[in-house]
């Protein structure tokens, strides 16, 4: 026996975690246990006394077996994630109006709602091809999408009652800016089973305010947060989560810890709400260039603040298989996942919507997919060199398709630490703990990769 190269361990005084990227499991061991865990990692073939915690930590895949091939274990998980066996994954754009005219926005906001001609072609397309998939997948985006609340409301009806007639789960996710998410739209949502919300406050009002305009130049944080706050109040309970996520620059570094504070007085240890701290990135477009020199590099320079913000009971959105197998593997590197632009264009990104390689065809009005020859292109791009690093399993080195195929490439957003960071970010606050266990479980009762990563964020 041996200890698995894909462990990863963080200790305190209190507690040592253990994290196996390939068996996806996450455990934290107390205190009493330290000792125990930590000399059965350095020599499983000792005869240990404790050897109900010896069977646990392999039956965790902590320590295996020394002829079993973790590498072969992987690689297999990976090819089924990119092949077809997830869900059918539909990104939709029902508009690309924004009422929003943020300062790092790669989209042009042209007046372009989807009609009804190409809303009846995806109707038609799911209907013919529902069949060859567990189930269905769909992801609401912009645009704005709330700005085309009607059409998300039609279209989903339909694409529900496909599956209901066709026996296939359905469940459905919205990317929003939360201005129009009221009580009551967020009501009109949930009727037609969205159930994950992703809306982005960038801080505390004056970094908000700057990053995130009104299409007039008005500030816009006090609505959304209000929206949040009176969700919260008026929908203790149910099934749906929403995710706030944060853009950071430069100038919000100095207040990542007060907007902390501030977000804990409303949402602290509630299940509902977790949060997801990003960069601002450059994703094409002109708007980016004006805030160049406030972009940062380093993810690992939220650090602190993440731990802090976790430490007041604010659970961080972590994605299950960051930890695991293809968690960081894009989705536009799989087989089965499609973006759907208002004119029924099929795309493979949902940044650099103009690049011409993200076109990869469109669905005729009778619901035929066309695809084009850049289909194959985002199958045949060069994974990421660097084949003895440990977070492989993670990304199976396509961490983002569009870099490589852009610069020919692959710029890595994480580092050795990262995964250790994540951990630490876990193991400090119990809900994000238990929320994750939770959904390892779930995933893991879940026959299929696409649902299991439907839990977790899209990078
Ligand atoms: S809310 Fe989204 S789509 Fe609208 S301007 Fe901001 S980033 Fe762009
Ligand atoms: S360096 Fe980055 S892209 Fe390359 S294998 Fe490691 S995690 Fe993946
Ligand atoms: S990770 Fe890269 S390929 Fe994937 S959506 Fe983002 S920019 Fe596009």
């Amino acid at each position: 026996m041996k200890a698995s190269r894909y462990n990863f361990i963080y200790e305190t005084e209190n507690y040592i975690s253990v994290c196996n990227i390939v068996s996806e499991e996450f455990i934290r061991f107390p205190e009493e246990k330290i000792d125990s865990v930590r000399r059965i990692l350095n020599d499983p073939e000792v005869n240990w006394n404790d050897l109900e915690l010896v069977s646990y930590m392999q039956e965790k895949g902590f320590i295996i077996d020394d002829d079993y091939d973790e590498e072969k274990t992987y690689l297999k998980m990976l090819d089924r994630y990119k092949g077809n066996a997830g869900h059918l994954d539909l990104t939709i754009m029902p508009t690309l109006q924004c009422n929003f005219r943020c300062i790092y926005c790669y989209e042009s906001h042209e007046i372009i709602d989807m009609d009804l001609e190409t809303e009846d072609a995806i109707v038609a397309y799911v209907k013919s091809e529902i069949r060859k998939y567990p189930g269905l997948s769909i992801e609401w985006f912009g645009g704005e999408p709330l700005c085309a609340l009607e059409r998300i409301e039609s279209l989903s009806r339909k694409l529900i009652r496909i599956c209901e007639e066709n026996k296939k789960p359905y469940m459905a996710n919205i990317t929003s800016n939360g201005y129009l998410l009221s009580p009551e739209v967020f009501r009109r949502l949930r009727r037609i089973k969205v159930q994950h919300y992703q809306i982005t406050v960038d801080g505390l009002p004056e970094t908000h305010n700057f990053q995130k305009p009104f299409i007039d130049g008005s500030d816009t944080f006090e609505t959304v947060i209000l929206n949040l706050i009176n969700i919260k109040n008026q929908y203790p309970k149910g099934m749906y989560d929403i995710t706030i996520r944060t853009n950071f620059t430069q100038q919000m570094l100095s207040t990542a810890k007060p907007f902390a504070k501030y977000l804990s007085q409303y949402f602290a240890d509630n299940p509902h709400f977790n949060l997801l701290w990003r960069l601002v990135g450059n994703f094409g477009g002109e708007r980016i260039n004006s805030i160049r020199n406030l972009l940062l590099k380093d993810l690992s320079v939220l650090n602190e603040a993440r731990l802090f913000a976790s430490k007041l009971g604010l659970p961080f959105k972590i994605n299950r298989t960051c930890l695991g197998v293809a968690g960081t593997l894009c989705y536009a590197s799989t087989r089965n996942s499609y973006i759907i632009t208002p004119t029924g264009q099929l795309l493979k990104c949902t940044s650099f919507l103009d690049e011409p390689i993200n076109n990869v065809g469109f669905l005729d009005d009778k619901g035929n997919m066309h695809l084009n020859e850049n289909w194959e292109m985002w199958f045949q791009v060069e994974p990421c060199a660097n084949k003895q690093c440990k977070n492989r399993p993670t990304c199976g080195g396509m961490i983002c398709p569009m870099g490589s195929l852009k610069e020919g490439t692959c710029k890595c957003p994480w580092d050795d630490n990262s995964i250790i960071d994540e951990m630490k970010i876990l193991s400090e606050n119990s809900m994000t703990y238990e929320c994750y266990r939770h959904r390892t479980e779930l995933g893991k009762k879940s026959s299929n990769l696409e649902e299991r990563n439907k839990h977790g964020d899209k990078l």
